[in-house]
C-alpha cells in the first residue's frame, strides 16, 4: 500500500434537500489515485430517480425561500463558503491532488482560484442591477434582472474544484437554485467543498444539491429535464453537442465551455527568457489536462531553433512525479484511458513528423503504478495532422512556424477551437493587430494563463457559448424583464 493513500477509503453521498443521501441505486462509483492507482473514495452512482427528485428540492427551495429576492443573503452565504474554504485550504489541496493527480502547488493554486471566484461573485451579488428609462412622456421602463430559476452545472475532471465554483459562485449570486453534477472521475473534491456548504446556515434548506453519477444517464437527464431552466456545462465538445440537442427538446438556456488548441505565437523580437518557461507552462501544467493549454507553438522561421532547443531543454528539467511532493513539476494524467488517449497521438505523432522530446509513458519505480507520461514536443506535423488539429488533453506540444505575420494569424486561426492565444512581440502595434485578428475569447499579450474572476472567459468557434466570469458571466445566470410604468 502506497505512504500516500489515506488509511481509510471514504464514501461520499449526494447532498440532496439540505441531507445527505444514498443513491436509491444501491451502487457506488469507485475512484482512484492516478499517482498510485489505489482506490481513493466512492460516491454515489445515482440514477435518474435520484437526480429527478434532487432537482424537485431544488426548485421547492428556489419558489419557497428568500434567495432569489435577498441580495445580502446570497452575499453572506458566499462569503462564508470562501472563509470555509480558507480555513480548509491544505486540507482540500491534498484531496484535490489525491483525486486528480496534479501538483500539490496546482491544487493550492486551483483552490485560492475558488476562493477568490466565490469573493468576486459575494460582492457581485449585491449589485444585480436593471436599468430604468422614459421611452414616452409618461411611460417609463424598468429593465430588471432576475435568477433565471434552476441551474444544472455539469463539469469536467480535469479542474474539479474551481470548474465547478466558477459556475456556481455566479448562479448562486443571481438568486438561482442549483444542482451540480461532477465528473465520476474526480467527485471527491466536489463533495468536500458541498461538506462545507452543508454547514453554513444563510444557504436555505435544498437551494443547491450535488448529485454523482454516470454523465450520459444523469447528466443527460439534466439537460432534458423541464424542470431545468438552464444548463451550464464545461468539457468535451462533443458532449456539449449532445447536451444541446437534448436541452432544444424543452428551450432552456445553455452554456458551453468545451475544448481548445490553443497557439502561442512567438516572434522574433520576443522576450524567450520570458516566454519559454511561460509558454512551457501553459502546456505542461496540469499535464497538459487544461482546457487553454498552450498546445502549439507558431515559431517565427528564423529563430525557430532557438526556441524549439530551449523548450526541449525547459520540458527535460521538469520533475514528473507523485504530485504529493512538495518537489514534483508534473503529476500523472488522471486515467489510464487518458494514458492510451495521448500515447496514440504520440505515436500518430512519430509517424506523421519527428519526437524531439518525450513521446511515450514515464516508466520505472513507483512510476510504473502511476499514470505518468513524458512532457513531449513534436516538430514537422503537417498543419492538417490530428495532432495539430485535435484537443489532446495532455502534455504534447505541437511547433508550427511562420514566415510573415500574414501567415502566423493564419495558422492560429486555422482551428476549429478558438478559446485562447499567446502573442509574443515587442512591437506593440504587431500585438494589437493580432488581438484583433486572432478568434479567440482571451488573447494574451507576452504573457499567458492569466485568468480573473473579474475577466471574462470563454470561447469563439467551436469552444464554447456564452460567458464565464466577470459581468457578463454574471448575466448568463439572469433573465431580463421589462416592467413598463404608464402614468
Ligand atoms: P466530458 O464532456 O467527458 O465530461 C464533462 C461532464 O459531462 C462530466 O461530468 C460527465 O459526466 C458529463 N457528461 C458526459 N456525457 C454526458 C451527456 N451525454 N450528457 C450530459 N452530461 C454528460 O469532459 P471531460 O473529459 O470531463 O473534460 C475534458 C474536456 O473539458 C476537454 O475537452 C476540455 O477542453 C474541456 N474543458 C473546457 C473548459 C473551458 O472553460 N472551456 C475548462 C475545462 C475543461
Amino acid at each position: 500500500m502506497s505512504t500516500f493513500v489515506t488509511q481509510k477509503v471514504p464514501t461520499y453521498y449526494n447532498f440532496a434537500d439540505g441531507e445527505w443521501t444514498e443513491s436509491t441505486s444501491n451502487e457506488l462509483i469507485e475512484s482512484y489515485n492516478p499517482a498510485t492507482g489505489d482506490l481513493f473514495s466512492y460516491s454515489q452512482k445515482s440514477n435518474v430517480r435520484d437526480v429527478t427528485a434532487a432537482i424537485e428540492s431544488v426548485r421547492h427551495a428556489f419558489l419557497t425561500s428568500d434567495w432569489a429576492v435577498n441580495p445580502k443573503r446570497r452575499y453572506e452565504a458566499l462569503l462564508a463558503l470562501a472563509e470555509h474554504m480558507t480555513k480548509n485550504l491544505e486540507r482540500l489541496s491534498r484531496i484535490l491532488t489525491i483525486d486528480q493527480g496534479k501538483t500539490i502547488r496546482e491544487s493550492r493554486g486551483e483552490l485560492a482560484g475558488c476562493i477568490d471566484t466565490l469573493k468576486y461573485f459575494a460582492g457581485a451579488a449585491r449589485t444585480v442591477f436593471g436599468r430604468s428609462m422614459q421611452l414616452e412622456p409618461a411611460n417609463f421602463g424598468v429593465i430588471v434582472k432576475e435568477p433565471i430559476g434552476v441551474v444544472g452545472i455539469i463539469s469536467p475532471w480535469n479542474w474539479p474544484a474551481l470548474l465547478m465554483v466558477r459556475e456556481l459562485a455566479p448562479a448562486l449570486a443571481a438568486g438561482n437554485g442549483v444542482i451540480v453534477k461532477p465528473a465520476s472521475l474526480t467527485p471527491s473534491i466536489s463533495a468536500e467543498i458541498f461538506k462545507l456548504i452543508a454547514e453554513i446556515p444563510r444557504f436555505p434548506k435544498g437551494i443547491v444539491s450535488l448529485i454523482t453519477g454516470p454523465g450520459r444517464e444523469i447528466g443527460a437527464a439534466m439537460a432534458a429535464s423541464e424542470k431545468i431552466d438552464m444548463i451550464s456545462f464545461t468539457g468535451d465538445t462533443a458532449t456539449g453537442k449532445s447536451i444541446m440537442e437534448t436541452g432544444a427538446k424543452t428551450i432552456k438556456k445553455i452554456a458551453l465551455e468545451l475544448g481548445g488548441k490553443s497557439p502561442n505565437i512567438v516572434f522574433e523580437d520576443a522576450n524567450l527568457d520570458k516566454a519559454i518557461p511561460i509558454i512551457g507552462r501553459s502546456i505542461f501544467i496540469s499535464a497538459g489536462q487544461i482546457c487553454m493549454a498552450g498546445s502549439r507553438v507558431i515559431i517565427e522561421e528564423s529563430i525557430k531553433e532557438t526556441v524549439v532547443q530551449r523548450l526541449k531543454e525547459y520540458a527535460e528539467r521538469l520533475k514528473v512525479d507523485n504530485g504529493l511532493l512538495e518537489t514534483s513539476d508534473m503529476g500523472p494524467l488522471v486515467s489510464q484511458n487518458q494514458l492510451d488517449i495521448v500515447q496514440s497521438f504520440c505515436d500518430l505523432g512519430h509517424q506523421e513528423g519527428t519526437i524531439v522530446t518525450g513521446g511515450e509513458r514515464l516508466t520505472g519505480g513507483s512510476h510504473d503504478r502511476g499514470y505518468y507520461f513524458k512532457p513531449t514536443i513534436i516538430d514537422g506535423l503537417p498543419a492538417d495532422s490530428r495532432v495539430v488539429q485535435e484537443e489532446i488533453f495532455g502534455p504534447v506540444l505541437a511547433i508550427q512556424t511562420f514566415t510573415s505575420e500574414e501567415e502566423a494569424l493564419h495558422l492560429a486561426n486555422d482551428s476549429d477551437f478558438g478559446l485562447s492565444a499567446g502573442v509574443w512581440t515587442s512591437n506593440l502595434n504587431r500585438a494589437m493587430r493580432l488581438s484583433k485578428g486572432i478568434q479567440a475569447g482571451t488573447v494574451w499579450i507576452n504573457t499567458y494563463n492569466k485568468n480573473f474572476p473579474e475577466a471574462e472567459f470563454g470561447g469563439y468557434k467551436q469552444s464554447g457559448l456564452g460567458r464565464t466570469r466577470g459581468v457578463d458571466g454574471l448575466m448568463e445566470y439572469c433573465e431580463t424583464k421589462h416592467v413598463h410604468i404608464e402614468v
